[in-house]
């Protein structure tokens, strides 16, 4: 799903997008970052910016990307150089604008910015995201306010960032750059600054942040609800049922549905009992696919049901060559696919090592990782009982998503390891959450 942001400096848009980002586990793109670290990178090597033959060379060295490191900040780099706090000087403020009026610039940017959105459920934060780069983009929004009370952000931004600069400038001349900031980039031939014809405006002049996040956020869950494909009768049925007896004999609860969004994605859960692929697909407002040992599917009448129930057949591990094939093409098909990563079934509730495997699907495929976490299932059927206790109580938490964004930039061999160790640690997260009592939304 693409969300576009646009408006005017000093809007909120950031600060907005950042937070709509983390709420619905989306990526976060700020676009302006780029065309900043672009202009830091021009500079940076001296580039006469008048010859355009040059300029032209020059873009083709420039390598930029996003990467949110695990506390959840985003930081730019420009080829291996970190640029986050660079690009944000007044020296780049003063020079983006006119560089990024250049049609040679926006046309090396575009397909970087098209690029970012594959696999990604995304945000994305500029001038021209909803007219230019995605008309097609899911939800658009349009970020307005009054000059005074931009200006006055703006102001407070740069006194947190610089202080000591900072005391030297005033609100009229902050006020000033910004209006001559947005009249140019109103007044650019490509890709103006403007007002898509469908998005939704939005006035923040007397909102506050919350209060503008929560407004996108009502916005984006009523689009999103219709997005989940419809689940076949035979499957909504039997789902129904099994959730029925959950609820009656294990008290069966699910968290974190808000991390849950359309599209192909790796459900990977904790296991430690036979239960746990039902205690997770009664959650999902989508139809789950699973793989199952090969001998389960020996009688015609459950070969039947289980295809119905979307469980494919294995007959080894995960890293069988067809199974590895079955996952990939069933990710690349926008499918949910649960795996287990630590391999079997535990006989302890402990979160073991994760296998790599997960990560590669993730990286092959640029799909996310949604971590889940079932609780309640070793007491009432675990590996050493032979049938199940039939009283309990059965939790399921989605996680906050672990995107690709959170690897951009690596080798295949670094993803895969910042993977694994990603999802272990949010699988132990989601694990003290509900050890403390479900309180909230699950991280
Ligand atoms: O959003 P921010 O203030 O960081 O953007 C810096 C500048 O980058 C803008 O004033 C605008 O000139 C340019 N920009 C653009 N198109 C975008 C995003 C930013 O032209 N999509």
């Amino acid at each position: 799903m693409i969300i576009t942001i646009d408006g005017y400096a000093g809007g909120g848009k950031s600060t907005v997008a950042k937070q709509l980002a983390r709420a619905l586990g989306y990526a976060y793109f700020d676009t302006g970052a780029m065309y900043r670290s672009l202009t830091w990178f021009l500079l940076n090597n001296k580039i006469d910016l008048e010859n355009d033959a040059l300029l032209e060379k020059a873009l083709e060295e420039f390598h930029f990307y996003a990467r949110q490191k695990r506390d959840g900040q985003i930081h730019f780099f420009v080829g291996s150089q970190e640029v986050t706090e660079e690009i944000r000087k007044p020296k780049i403020t003063e020079l983006v604008s006119p560089l990024s009026a250049r049609p040679l610039i926006r046309k090396k940017l575009l397909p970087l910015q098209r690029d970012f959105a594959s696999g990604n459920h995304v945000v994305f934060e500029g001038r021209d995201m909803g007219s230019v780069v995605f008309p097609g983009a899911d939800v658009k929004f349009f970020l307005t306010a009054d000059i005074a009370v931009r200006a006055h952000r703006r102001l407070k931004e740069l006194q947190e960032k610089f202080p000591e600069k900072a005391k030297s400038f005033s609100l009229p001349e902050v006020q000033k750059e910004i209006e001559e900031r947005d009249l140019r980039d109103e007044k650019r031939k490509t890709s103006p600054l403007v007002c898509p014809k469908d998005a939704i405006v939005v006035d923040t002049s007397h909102l506050s942040i919350d209060e503008v996040t929560a407004l996108l956020l009502s916005h984006i869950k009523t689009k999103r609800a219709h997005q989940f494909p419809k689940m076949k009768p035979f499957y909504r049925c039997v789902l129904f049922l099994a959730h029925l007896v959950f609820r009656i004999l294990y008290r069966y609860r699910v968290y974190g549905l808000e991390h849950f969004n359309p599209g192909g994605a790796l459900l990977a859960a904790n296991h430690v009992s036979n239960y746990d692929p039902i205690a997770i697909s009664i959650g999902c407002p989508e139809e789950v696919q699973f793989v199952a040992k090969e001998s389960l599917f020996s009688r015609s009448f459950f070969r039947y049901v289980l295809s119905q129930l979307n469980a494919h057949p294995i007959s080894g591990s995960a890293s069988d060559k067809a199974t590895f094939r079955k996952i990939l093409d069933l990710l690349k098909s926008g499918k949910k696919v649960l795996v287990f990563p630590e391999g079997s079934r535990s006989f302890t509730e402990e979160i073991g090592a994760i296998l790599p495997g997960i990560g590669l699907f993730s990286f092959l495929t640029k799909s996310a990782i949604i971590p889940v976490y079932v609780h309640g299932t070793h007491p009432v059927w675990n590996r050493a009982r032979k049938l199940p206790k039939p009283f309990g109580k059965v939790v399921c938490v989605f996680g906050s998503p672990i995107l690709p964004f959170a690897y951009s930039g690596m080798h295949k061999k670094e993803a895969i390891q910042e993977l694994s160790e990603r999802l272990f640690l949010s699988l132990k997260e989601l694990q003290t959450w509900v050890l403390k009592g479900c309180i909230g939304t699950p991280p």
